[in-house]
């Protein structure tokens, strides 16, 4: 089913199948965008937006599928992106979680210059993991979870690059796609097992099924845990082994734009995430900007699917660093 209301397109499918941070200054933010020869001048992040942005997805409460908090912010989620956008794609679709229940996704994406065949992909899931299974607490183990950084960040970068993008002119095509159904992987007490595929539900669905068949894009970006206080970004394994020279392209930028305290230039592990499917199944090579810690047993920030990954825990400076970087990307291009 194919509907048009507005500008927003609906695609109805049934398919069984180490820097210190203080949030009350966001002063240097303004300086670390870089001037483009022929004058362009790039827009600056704001990350008091961005911070925003996450407030109002958690306000929600857990995005959950199939909890109407989900439904809520899915609205939100649309109704801003159709402001900044020129066309919104909803895809609608269920798929069988790990356990057998039945889940109601719902993928958003927002284009700028659709008619462009010269794409750029940025992505972020903006589902909460259901269940807090990592949670010190076993009272925890199947609370949803706030997802402040895990989900809400990555989507509220999204969201203030495409307020940027609607105030300036870009001639290149760029597709913002907030996945559902990423964090709905199997239960690790449950099952205590890791089960191949249960993660990343959305992006399965889409990357099999894009908005617009045929769908192609240069090279994506994936962003996903992107707000924490001193977060760090190393090489992941699958963007390594898919899209190596937009590693190396956008850790560049990054270290160009003054943010090398976050951008490690190290190798970090393979993490199981929406961009190995849209490299494995749409061919984009695809990388992941993703918060990865060699301190803690699960090698993700400290609060990973547990309750305490809150709004508190989220660093202005953080979304900066990584909304920066992203835009300068953009304008390079
Ligand atoms: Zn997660």
């Amino acid at each position: 089913m194919n509907l048009l209301i507005n500008n927003i397109i609906i695609l109805s499918t049934l398919l069984i199948t180490t820097v210190a941070c203080d949030n009350s200054t966001g002063k240097k933010e303004n300086s670390n965008s870089i001037k483009k020869e022929n004058k362009v001048t790039i827009p600056s992040f704001n990350s008091d937006s961005a911070y925003y942005y996450i407030k109002r997805q958690i306000d929600f409460g857990p995005r959950v599928p199939n909890m109407s908090s989900h439904k809520q912010c899915a609205k939100y989620l649309t109704e801003t992106l159709n402001r900044f956008s020129d066309t919104v794609y909803i895809q609608e679709t269920t798929a069988t979680a790990f356990d057998g229940t039945n889940l109601n996704l719902i993928n958003i994406i927002g284009s700028f210059n659709p008619e462009n065949r010269n794409r750029i992909l940025l992505a972020a899931h903006w589902d909460t993991r259901p269940f807090a299974d990592k949670d010190p607490n076993p009272d925890n183990f199947y609370t949803p979870i706030d997802g402040a950084n895990d989900g809400a960040s990555g989507v509220a970068v999204l969201l203030e690059i495409a307020r940027l993008l609607s105030k300036t002119h870009i001639e290149i095509g760029v597709d913002i796609i907030l996945f559902d159904g990423e964090d709905y992987g199997v239960h690790s007490k449950h099952e205590n097992k890791y089960k191949d595929d249960t993660w990343a539900l959305g992006s399965q669905y889409w990357s099999k099924n894009p908005h617009i068949s045929n769908y192609n894009a240069r090279f994506g970006i994936l962003l996903d845990m992107v707000g924490a206080y001193e977060a760090t970004f190393k090489h992941e394994g699958y963007s390594m082994y898919y899209a190596p020279n937009i590693v190396r392209k956008v850790w560049e930028t990054a270290r160009h734009s003054g943010f090398e305290d976050y951008f490690i230039n190290r190798k970090g592990g393979f993490i199981m995430d929406d961009h190995y499917y849209i490299n494995k199944y749409r061919n984009i090579p695809t990388i992941n900007i993703i918060h990865q810690e060699a301190s803690t047993e699960h090698g993700f920030f400290k609060y990973w699917h547990t309750t305490e990954d809150t709004i508190d825990k989220i660093c202005k400076n953080t979304l900066n660093a990584v909304g920066q970087t992203v835009v300068n990307i953009i304008f390079q291009e």
